[in-house]
């Protein structure tokens, strides 16, 4: 296993949008592996495929309150409902956070690493990550769902986070 360099914002890589996944192989295998890795490295809750690079619709996602990373392939959103407001950041965005608006909870499907298909209906904070990565994946960033965001200023919106000693 190998930690991965996760891109930063703007690097233009995370406006594209990721290809689907046709078939399972030891090289995805491996990058599977390295992004729970860095996931757990840098302390995170979701990483999809294009932040370390890779063009293709895979997100990894490990919460608190779960044991097991999560590893999605072609993951979709498929319904959503409601609107509540709640603090976000993103690990290609270091040193800020901000207050986005996400649904109450959300739908959605897709394939895992053994090709079976998944659906799941998610509230809290696995609603939220999974919204966040799959927004990755289509090139949307989370401050572009920030209140008082200003279109073409990445930085508006955002709250700045005190330097923290690693
Ligand atoms: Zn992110």
């Amino acid at each position: 296993m190998a930690l991965l360099e996760i891109l930063q914002f703007p690097n233009p890589i995370l406006r594209k949008k990721c290809t689907k996944i046709t078939e399972i192989n030891k090289d995805l295998r491996r990058l599977a592996d390295d992004m729970c890795e860095t996931l757990d490295y840098h302390k995170g809750v979701g990483l999809a495929g294009n932040q370390v690079g890779y063009m293709k619709r895979i997100i990894v996602i490990k919460i608190p309150e779960e044991e097991q990373f999560r590893v999605l392939i072609n993951p979709e959103i498929t319904e959503t409902f409601g609107i509540r407001e709640v603090e976000e950041g993103c690990l290609s965005v270091s040193g800020y956070k901000g207050i986005v608006n996400r649904s109450l909870w959300i739908k959605a499907k897709g394939l895992d690493m053994k090709w079976q298909k998944w659906k799941i209906k998610a509230d809290g904070l696995l609603a939220q990550v999974l919204e966040h990565e799959i927004d990755h994946l289509n090139g949307i960033m989370y401050f572009d769902h920030l209140v008082n965001h200003v279109k073409g200023d990445w930085h508006s919106g955002l709250i700045q986070l005190e330097q923290e000693s690693k």
